[in-house]
């Protein structure tokens, strides 16, 4: 008699006594389809956070909410992730919401997607931001300063957070993120630069709030400058929102596919 829950093993050995139609394979025992990995795209601002206003008036919400909405269809259309964005409409979302949706949805990856502006209108091009303490130049001190300033709307801040777990293994986590974060960055300002102009030294660091996920690789792109007259009226068009789209769309299906992102997935 057959037991209620045949295991493979058992079904192995009861083949040799079994008629083949008896043998095909229960539902139950084939390998589940593996779940493509997440990417978390986070349009900057958004609701009563307009976050910069372009030389001619432009708001950087709704620059930085037609990028991602056009990157999350060139990555869905790939067919080799699932992309979700941390908001999905003009509404303000404090930072750490942004951090803390990541986290709760295991996301592989997160990408931030901004247009800022600076009190220097000659300053234009893209360029790509990871986390560190200090900040690789004072203008990226500015830039997460001032990126840093839309909890001034509202909302739970980090500074309500407990310190972070002094282990052995946060640390170790920490150090594979940033790596993964450091991976990301890169393969961003290759795939940018072959389509957009890039701020000199486009690789930057600083302590921006919304990529402190300690276990999630965090990018924030600058797609261009909202001070900057000619970024602007490039970041207006569809046309030039496509061709950034696709150059984030590229590294991050790159970043996706290589080995450093398969070995930190395994461990
Ligand atoms: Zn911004």
């Amino acid at each position: 008699m057959l037991p209620a829950h045949p295991t493979r093993r058992g079904l192995i050995l009861l083949g040799a006594a079994l008629p083949l139609a008896a043998l095909a394979k229960p539902a139950t025992l084939r390998r589940p389809a593996p779940t493509l990995p997440l990417v978390m795209l986070d349009p900057g601002h958004g609701g009563k956070d307009p976050g910069a206003i372009g030389y001619s008036g432009t708001y950087e919400k709704h620059v930085a909410f037609a990028a991602a909405t056009e990157v999350h269809r060139q990555l869905a259309a790939s067919q080799l992730c699932r992309v979700e964005m941390t908001r999905s409409r003009d509404v303000f979302i404090p930072l750490a919401e942004r951090v803390g949706h990541a986290q709760r949805r295991a996301a592989a990856l997160f990408v931030s997607i901004h247009a800022d502006a600076l009190p220097i209108p000659g300053v234009r091009g893209a360029s790509v931001y990871t986390l560190s303490d200090t900040a690789s130049d004072a203008q990226s001190a500015a830039l997460a300063q001032r990126e840093n300033s839309a909890d001034r709307f509202g909302g739970p801040s980090f500074h309500d957070q407990p310190p972070a777990i002094a282990n052995i293994l946060a640390s170790l986590v920490r150090q594979e993120t940033r790596a993964g974060s450091a991976q990301l960055a890169r393969t961003l300002v290759s795939s940018l630069g072959h389509d957009t102009n890039l701020l000199p030294n486009p690789d930057r660091h600083a302590h921006f709030m919304v990529l402190r996920a300690a276990d999630v690789p965090s990018v924030l792109v600058e797609m261009g400058f909202m001070s900057n007259p000619l970024d602007e009226a490039a970041l207006r068009t569809a046309t030039h929102r496509a061709l950034v789209a696709a150059a984030m769309s590229r590294a991050v299906q790159s970043y996706l596919a290589s080995p450093g992102h398969a070995a930190r997935t395994v461990s």
